[in-house]
Order: structure tokens, then sequence, then C-alpha cells
């Protein structure tokens, strides 16, 4: 029989359980109540599982914060500083290895290789020991198989738990650890074979990456050693393709792999040819990382001869862990009716494995009825109107290169915007958004809960954007922002405005920790009905005679921080937005809008995982933001943001985005970045964030004008803007108005002392 299974399911519960109590616990809860929340969301994930029919659930994946974390911890791995005994950790220290406290800054946080999840670092260095700590894993597995379940433990495997994690000592390779991390794994793994464990799944998703041949090697010893260990092991790869590498992994001693058919469907036959005659093949194919309905039909047909080939040697599951999708499509009673059907979360998917499963065990027949409604719905998502625009269509069609060229090159269209804005050596600027104040919440949740009309709820935000552009005329900021009051989220909300776009009501992904987001989906041609943004920027610029910044999301971030179609290239879906963004890019010109900002802090995060597709990615997302902003007239300022992410590999590509400015964060860095900015020459305006937004500490004037002045050192003054790193939505006014004083008070400083 071919066994179905999971990779992981998502923590967070479909009403965010797991953040209310963890938020409970940080307000001064105590932690039964939070192990009791955990422990029933845990207890009903598994129930979902057995329910839909797989022979197995998952335990491991489970974590309070992270699950990277909690390898750390399981291994003893800590980083010294904090001085705790992996051994005897106690809840409230694990949150401040995540959280950091009054001594030591968290662990540093890193998005899981190309999502939105982001884990915790460990730290390592010649002196780290793997002497064993609280393992979570084996309390779960207790746990699981208490209530009867068959489990399978889920561990990220040690040659990716390395490759994750970075050594705190110069010069210092990590790789030389790894004898000592493997007799740990031997460890964990003899404690699991004594519960009875049979087989475990260990994700070596480092696989789908550029390994070099020190790497590869890696995965001779650690699994060469490992397989003393009595569990039968099942080796995961997923985010791509292992290809390259299957004739070197297909050989190592463990009893079977994981492989990801959607990311990568050609790798099939690779891993085929490969196998040993008794290794289990796992194949991801129902998409762990997208919304949409299975095609099963289309399924079946890759299952076919895998299963006449290995018969049951071949089992079925989703192509990685399910974290990365919302957990349930029950509670979203707003989703058009049409569109719902298309759609499968994380308990739909589940249902999917059981028919799929059914279908290659039982014959096709005894699912006919559950195979012909999945190719219903995806007939009907295939001719929908909701999904074709032949307007659309045919302006992609047309969009040549020459639309994603400015009229004049920066020289020029710079002399012509100096000119209309007659701005100041240094200018000072903030990257948009204000202080989300009480009462923006309380407005915008009256509004929701229709206490108040959208009259109402649009005057109180006027008054919150009154009160923005006030302050900062009295602040003395010379290019100002309306505040982004009326933004939940800087993706929502123009995803709720455009067509093509749909949002959820529950559809929440874990970021990191607490924190959740709530990607919207893009289901059909992306199309602006009308414009988004104009009416409240006109507003803003109508109280100030200083230029005032139209504030919009770029084309590459609408789509990396959403869940978009499979049906066409992302750089299709991508061009569709930009066309999108374009139209209110020309709206907001029109409306008298002289300085616009295309923030895309997504760019780099949109990075394929393997080098060799850079290019492409890189091509096709300069000309979506190109394409976006290039509508606007010469004497039209084109600012653009990024954050969170290092750019120092791909600093051509962001000045091939041809923006005037970029405002960039640098100041957690201490201004690393302008060093490759000066070495590479950055040919355009750059404002380097001199106010680290992300702490609430007020900095000194006397250090931001620091950090200007090694600023000016290597970005020739007349090119350089002074401004925060970040948006200031997450802070509070006591903070935001001392910090921006002295921001402004040191542009004044170095102006002086430059002129
Ligand atoms: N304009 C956005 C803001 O200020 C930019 C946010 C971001 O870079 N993530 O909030
Ligand atoms: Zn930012």
């Amino acid at each position: 029989m071919t066994r179905t299974h999971i990779l992981g399911f998502p923590r967070i519960g479909a009403q965010r359980q797991l953040k209310f109590a963890l938020e409970a616990y940080w307000r001064g809860g105590d932690a039964p109540a939070l192990r009791d929340a955990a422990s029933a969301l845990r207890q009903r994930h598994w129930i979902s599982q057995r329910d839909a029919g797989l022979d197995s659930v998952a335990a491991g994946d489970f974590a309070f914060y992270d699950h990277v974390l909690d390898h750390a911890v399981m291994l003893g791995a800590l980083p010294k500083r904090f001085g705790f005994d992996a051994g005897n950790l106690t809840l409230a220290q694990y949150f401040e290895l995540a959280r950091g406290n009054a001594d030591q800054p968290a662990l540093e946080m890193t998005k899981w290789f190309d999502t939105n999840y982001h884990y915790l670092v460990p730290e390592l260095d010649p002196d780290s020991r793997f002497d064993g700590g609280v393992s979570a894993l084996v309390q779960e597995v207790e746990e699981a198989a208490a209530l009867g379940h068959a489990v399978k433990p889920v561990l990220i495997g040690p040659v990716t738990f390395l490759w994750l994690s970075k050594s705190t000592a110069p010069g210092f390779d990590r790789l030389r650890l790894l004898p000592a991390l493997v007799g740990a794994y031997q460890r964990v793994l003899q404690k699991l074979e004594k519960l009875g464990v049979e087989w475990v799944q260990v994700d070596e998703p480092a696989l789908c990456t550029d390994l070099d041949s020190e790497w590869l090697d890696a995965f001779d010893f650690a699994y060469a050693t490992l397989s003393h260990t009595p569990v039968k092991l099942l080796l995961a790869t997923y985010f791509g393709s292992a290809a390259e590498y299957a004739p070197r992994i297909a050989a190592l001693p463990v009893h079977g792999f994981h492989i990801d058919l959607i990311r990568a469907p050609g790798q099939r036959d690779t891993w085929l040819e490969c196998m040993g005659p008794d290794a289990v093949l796992s194949a991801g194919i129902v998409d762990g990382r997208n919304v949409w309905r299975t095609d099963l039909r289309r399924a079946l047909d890759v299952l076919g001869p895998m299963h006449e080939r290995l018969g049951e040697r071949l089992w079925i599951a989703p192509s990685c862990s399910l974290l990365h999708v919302p957990v349930s499509l029950d509670p979203e009673h707003h989703l058009a009716a049409e569109l719902k059907p298309w759609l499968a979360f994380a308990a739909e998917k589940l249902g999917e494995l059981s028919i799929l499963s059914r279908a290659l065990n039982d014959g096709e027949t005894t699912v006919a009825s559950e195979l012909a409604a999945a190719g219903e719905a995806l007939a009907t998502r295939q001719r929908s109107a909701r999904v074709l625009n032949e307007l659309v269509r045919s302006r992609v069609a047309g969009a040549t290169d020459a639309l994603a060229e400015r009229r004049s090159p920066f020289s020029a269209r710079i002399a012509q915007q100096r000119e209309l804005l007659q701005l100041p050596l240094l200018p000072t600027t903030t990257i948009g958004s204000f202080p989300q104040t009480g009462e923006i919440r309380r407005a915008r949740a009256q509004y929701k809960r229709r206490e108040i009309g959208a009259a109402a709820y649009l005057q109180r935000i006027r008054t919150e954007i009154a009160d923005a552009v006030g302050r900062q005329e009295a602040l003395g900021l010379d290019v100002l922002v309306h505040g982004e009051a009326e933004r939940n989220d800087m993706v929502e909300y123009f995803a709720e405005h455009l067509w093509g776009y749909a949002v959820t009501a529950h559809g929440w992904v874990q970021s990191y920790g607490s924190r959740c987001v709530k990607p919207p989906i893009v289901y059909g041609d992306v199309y602006r009905p009308e414009a988004i943004t104009v009416d409240t920027a006109r507003y803003a610029q109508s109280l100030t005679s200083k230029p005032l910044k139209g504030m919009l999301t770029g084309p590459v971030t609408l789509l990396q921080w959403s869940f978009v179609r499979d049906d066409q290239p992302r750089a299709v879906t991508a061009l569709q937005i930009a066309l999108a963004v374009r139209d209110e890019v020309e709206d907001l010109e029109k409306a008298g809008i002289r300085v616009i900002q295309i923030d895309e802090p997504a760019l780099r995060e949109g990075l394929p995982l393997r080098r060799s597709e850079w290019p492409h990615y890189l091509a096709w997302a300069t000309k979506a933001f190109r394409t976006a902003a290039a509508v606007a007239h010469d004497a039209t300022q084109i600012h653009t943001h990024m954050c969170y992410a290092e750019f120092n590999d791909i600093l051509p590509a962001i000045a091939a985005l041809d923006a005037d400015v970029i405002t960039i964060e640098t100041s957690r860095s201490n201004m690393a970045l302008l060093d490759a900015f000066g070495a590479f020459d950055y040919p355009n305006e750059i404002g380097p964030g001199v106010y680290d937004i992300h702490s609430p500490r007020v900095p000194e004037t006397s250090e931001m004008l620091g950090l200007l002045r090694r600023a000016a050192a290597v970005v020739p003054p007349e090119r350089l803007w002074v401004n925060p790193d970040c948006g200031l939505k997450t802070r509070t006014y006591e903070q935001v108005e001392p910090a921006l004083r002295a921001m402004v008070d040191a542009a004044r400083q170095l102006r002086a002392e430059l002129l």
C-alpha cells in the first residue's frame, strides 16, 4: 500500500491560538496555560491528520517559537553568551533566546530558505558542545504515541542544521563540528527508537541549494554514522530540485527519500533511476507552498509510473511542510463562492492526499466522484471570467522594454527634479508609515464591525493624516509623507483594491514567533479598476507646501508577499501587477504629486535558491519595477525603499531599478552596507537609514551625525538623503518625535559643516 504522510502542519492554529497564548504568557501569564494551549493545538492537528486517513502523524513540527531554536536546545548547542544550561532550560529562558533579555540580544533571525518564515540562527564556535538538552521532540512523540497515533518524528538533518547555523568565531569552519553534532543526533535517534518509532523524517533542504564538495562530503559522513541507529531514516528535500546530487545522495545508507515534485517535477526520473532496490521514495505532489486545489488528474499522471515501478515503496505527501499555508478554508465565509472550490489550505490538502492514495491503492474508480469534482473545479478556474481579462493580457503582450525606460537618463532627470523640488543639501524624509495609534486601530475596528460608516471612517483617517503632516512640518522635514494610517498592511491594502486579488479573513501564516501574516491570493489577471491612493495623497499634499511623497508598494513585493497563480509564470503575474502600479504612478503624477516612492522590501528575498537562476529572476523583477516607475515624467522623482536583507550581492540589480532615490536599511549593520554601495559606485541618490526604528531607543543627534559623516565619506553629499531605516508604524510618537527631531538636527549640522 502507498503510504500518506505530511512533512509538518501549521502550528499557529486556525484561530491563531498559539499567538494569543504566547502573548498572554509574555504579558505575565503562567507557563501551564501556555503548555495546555500548545498541547491542545497539537492534539487537534494530529486528529485532523488521522481523520484524513494519513498513515502517520508528524511530531516535532511544533515549536513555541521556532523549530530551529528547538533543535539548538535539543542538541545542547546554545550560545554561551546567555549562560544557560540546555539540559535545564526553562520556558522563560527559551523565550529569552528568541527575544533577547536585558543583557543579551536575541539570536539573529533570518529567512527560512526562500519562504517568509524566519528562523533563529544557531551560533556556533570551536567550543560548541552538543551534550543534549531539553527535547521537545521526545515529549511530543510520547504525547502523540500516548494518544494512540502512529508517529513519524520530524527532524532537521545534521548537515542542514549546520548549514543554517553561523560561526561566531572569525574564520572558524563550522563543518569541523560535524562529528560531535552527528553524535548528538545519534543519541536523539536512539531515544526515538526506544519510544517505538519506526521511521524518522530528516529534513535536508540544503540539498536544494548550491553545495560545494565539502558540504556534500558532510552528507556521506553524517549518514554513514547515523545508519548505525536502528530507526529508518527518510531524508527529505524540498523547495527545489536535488537532482544534481541524486546519484550521490541516493547511495546514502538511509531507507528513503522525499522529493519536491511541485517546485521540481523534472527530478522524478533521475531519482527513479538512482534509487536502490529497497528504498522508499516519497513524492511531494501536493503544493505545500501555495493554496491551489491540486490537479488530481495531473498528480496521478505523475504518480502512475512511480507507483508501477515502486509499488508500496512509493509514499505520497505535500511538497514540503504545510507551515507555509493557512490552516483551513472552513472559516472563509467571505471568499467568493466561485473562488473557494479552487483552493486548498492545509486541512484540505490532507484530504487530497487521501484521495490520491485511494486512487493508487484501490483504483481510480473508487474515487471517481472526488476526481470529477477536482477536475470540474479546475475547469471552472481555467475558463472563469474572474481569471481571464483580455485587456490585461493584451497590455502585457505589448509591454515592451521601451515601457520600462524613463524618458531621460538619471543625470537629466535629477536636474529637472532639483529645479522643481528646491530641496536643501541632505534632504530629510521618512519611509512612509507613522505610528499606528490606538485611535487608528479603534477607527478600523469600528469600521470593520460596521459601527461607523465609510464617511466617518474616512474622516477619522484624515484627522490622523493631518496630524502626521502637521508634526512633520513642525519637525522641519523636507519631503513629507501622509503616514499610511489607512493601511492595515502594505500588501493587503493594495490587494483589496485590485481585481484578480482576493483577501482572506483568517488565512494566517506564521512569519516568526507570534507574528503572522495574511498573504492575499492572486487568482486572476491583475487590473486596477480605479485609483487607489490618489485621493489620500492629494488630501495630504493640500495640507502642506512641502513636497509630499506618494506611497506605493512595488510589484515584486506585491507578488512576493502573496499567494500567486500557479497557471502562469511569476514573471507574467509580476508584469500585470507592475502595470496596475504604473497606472497609479501616472494618476498620482496627474494629481500633482511630485515625489513617488515604490517600496520593494521583498526584492532580495525573491532570489531563487540556486545562483544559476538569479539572472533570470533579477531580469524580470527589475523589468517589473521599471515598468511601474517609467511612466513618470523626468521631473517626477521616483524613490524606492528596501530593508531586512543583505543587499551586497545584488547591488547591480538595485542600480538597474534606476530609481532616482533609494532609501535603505543600514543602521543595524552600522553602515557596513554603505561601503559596498561606495565600492560599487551606486549612480543615483541614496538615503542610508540613520535611525534604527526596530528598537524603541531614541538615538542622539551625535550618533546619527556620526553615521551621516561616514555616509558622506562614501557617497557624494549632493546625492545623500537623511532618513530612518524603515517605516515608523510599530513605534510610538513619544519615541518617533524626539528621534526625528534629532535626525533633522544631525542633517542641519552636517549641512552647515559642508557648506
Ligand atoms: N512604506 C512602508 C512603511 O513605511 C515600508 C515598509 C517596509 O519597508 N517594510 O511602512
Ligand atoms: Zn522597510
